[in-house]
């Protein structure tokens, strides 16, 4: 036997950070502590009913079998038709894989397009998954980190570019910083793909939570790039169905089709009773979205003026999805030198939880989700002012 029982890629692969907090809340709650959680970014509404009773129905008419590996044909048909009219790209059904998560597509599509050597470039402030599963593919995560407040320009991803580049990894709206990514930007980037040959992954999973500006996909902005791109969406912050472990990639049939072939030797279809939820999810779910929407906004603009009171702290209005990414710089010293301490003596002192910003590349900076109610909001944030009091 080897050295050690497990694999070298495995011994290099780096847990969840935020599904490490998730487990310390987790401890603390199971001891009757009351933790306000503004850690995990994951929609505090029940699935909607609509939703619900689809999957019901599909349990009681025995839908309960394998469907097609890249999941049902009225479900891949509704995506497509929801590409077309919302995002303006075309697809057939054969060029949609629905998984187990749009975690699983970006693992699979990762797996796919990289031979070992082969370079990936992102921008960071990041979800640290993409590393990992770059990692994985065998390939190498090339970070092109953003400076506070987060405005991509085109040069950003241009000079981390060599002929190694396999792709170019978007997240936008992002997690965590909850930034979308101009049109013009976007424009430069696809011409950027297509003079280089170069394939984009594109994380467009929190595209309907945007609060003023309207999401536009990369893959509309003309055939060539549409041709290069894997446009990765899902169900699960939209329409809060993460527990559903269902999402969906879009892309080229060359790119697609292996996508399909591993998915067949690993997991197989996700869940048939998923799949009857999320079609009448994209069928008959948007008011619900609406409603969410609504919801989160008020959170939103509630804690950008709460925050704003507080000296000192690195901030600005997120364009989209649920996150506040906050900078701490000013309140580092040599009792607390990191978000990571930071994150933790709040957790202890205040029963706050937050995510340190080291798990997105960013040791001095914390990401709220206000995907809790508007009160507990305001209780978390009136518990943080009195520990950045503390500790100034
Ligand atoms: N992409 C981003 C940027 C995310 O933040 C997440 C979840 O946190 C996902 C993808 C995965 O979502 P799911 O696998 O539930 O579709």
């Amino acid at each position: 036997m080897t050295h050690s029982r497990v694999s070298k890629r495995i011994l290099n692969l780096k847990p969840s950070a935020t599904l490490a907090v998730d487990s310390l809340i987790k401890d603390l709650q199971e001891k009757g502590e009351k933790i306000i959680n503004l850690g995990l970014g994951e929609p505090d509404f029940d699935t909607p009913q609509s939703i619900k009773n689809a999957a019901i129905k599909a349990i009681k008419d025995g839908f309960t079998h394998y469907t097609k590996v890249e999941g049902i044909k009225s479900l891949r048909e509704a995506i497509a038709k929801k590409l077309l009219e919302e995002n303006k790209v075309k697809y057939i059904p054969e060029e949609i894989v629905v998984g187990v998560g749009s975690k699983q597509v970006l693992y699979n599509a990762f797996q796919v397009i990289c031979n070992p050597g082969d370079e990936v470039v992102l921008i960071s402030p990041l979800w640290n998954t993409y590393i990992e599963q770059i990692k994985l593919a065998g390939a190498k995560p090339v970070v092109s980190k953003l400076s506070f407040p987060f405005k991509l320009v085109p040069q950003d991803i241009e000079k981390k570019i060599t002929r190694k580049t396999k792709a170019i990894l978007l997240n936008y709206p992002n997690n965590p910083t909850g930034m979308t990514i101009e049109r013009n930007v976007l424009k430069e980037i696809a011409k950027l793909a297509v003079n280089r040959k170069i394939f984009v992954i594109s994380d467009e999973i929190y595209e309907s939570l945007l609060y003023s500006k309207v999401h536009t996909s990369i893959a509309s902005w003309g055939k060539e790039i549409r041709n290069l791109t894997i446009t990765i969406g899902g169900f699960s912050k939209t329409y809060a169905m993460t527990g559903w472990r269902i999402g969906f990639g879009a892309g080229p049939r060359d790119l697609i089709s292996p996508i399909i072939s591993l998915q067949g030797q690993t997991t197989f279809n996700t869940s048939s009773i998923s799949q009857m939820a999320a079609l009448a999810a994209i069928k008959s779910g948007q008011n619900d979205v609406q409603a969410m929407l609504k919801e989160y906004e008020k959170r939103r603009n509630f804690i950008y003026k709460r925050l704003s009171k507080i000296e000192g702290l690195d901030l600005y209005l997120p364009d989209g999805a649920f996150y506040f990414f906050i900078g701490i710089k000013k309140y580092l010293n040599k009792n607390i030198s990191s978000s990571n301490q930071w994150a933790q003596k709040l957790l202890q002192e205040e029963k706050v939880a937050v995510i340190p910003g080291e798990s997105f590349l960013y040791p001095d900076f914390f990401r709220i989700s206000f995907t809790t109610s508007l009160e507990n909001v305001k209780e978390g944030l009136k518990r943080i002012e009195r520990f950045v009091k503390k500790y100034a």
